[in-house]
């Protein structure tokens, strides 16, 4: 027997696989579920809307995120979308899933450092060469390509190479 819980639950399911499939344009490797920017889906009856926390405010890559999250979901099936920015609590890099750590790390960008981590805590930056693995890096610029980004170099295989720095 299906039930009416069984359909929104259903219909919340398709709605947030929808939203999840958005890109970072920034990083095209990471879904908006990675990023940990997808916070929540709620349908009310057939209306959905989707609850948003960009990775810092004023990020202009999130009038696009909110753009194609609508666009998605009504590919999905679902009139007029809603998105709502939540800007409390802030954005994290905690918030990132492992799996976007994995995958930012492979598309050889260093993933953020977890705040929890002791290095952190005692302010100290010690940044991995996604190229080489070596521990041995430097600052070149805190403005990287975009502003999530900083340049950072490898004083080991002298790569230069991206560091995810949002938090
Ligand atoms: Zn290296």
């Amino acid at each position: 027997m299906v039930t009416v819980l069984d359909h929104d639950s259903e219909l919340r399911r398709r709605a947030w696989d929808a939203a999840a499939s958005v890109v970072d344009p920034e990083i095209p490797v990471l879904t908006i579920a990675d990023l940990g920017v997808l916070r929540d889906v709620v349908l009310d009856g057939d209306q959905v809307e989707v609850a948003i926390t960009p990775t810092y405010s004023g990020c202009p890559a999130m009038n696009m995120i909110a753009l194609e999250i609508e666009v998605a979901l009504e590919r999905a099936g679902f009139r007029e979308p809603k998105v709502r920015t939540v800007l409390s609590p802030a954005w994290t890099t905690d918030w990132m899933s492992e799996e976007g750590r994995r995958k930012l790390h492979a598309y050889g960008i260093a993933p953020p450092q977890s705040s929890r981590s002791r290095r952190a805590l005692f302010g100290e930056q010690a940044v991995t060469c996604p190229q080489c693995g070596s521990g041995n890096t430097e600052v070149l610029s805190e403005f990287g390509s975009t502003s999530c980004k900083a340049l950072w170099r490898c004083k080991t295989c002298r790569e230069p190479f991206d560091y995810f720095k949002c938090h």
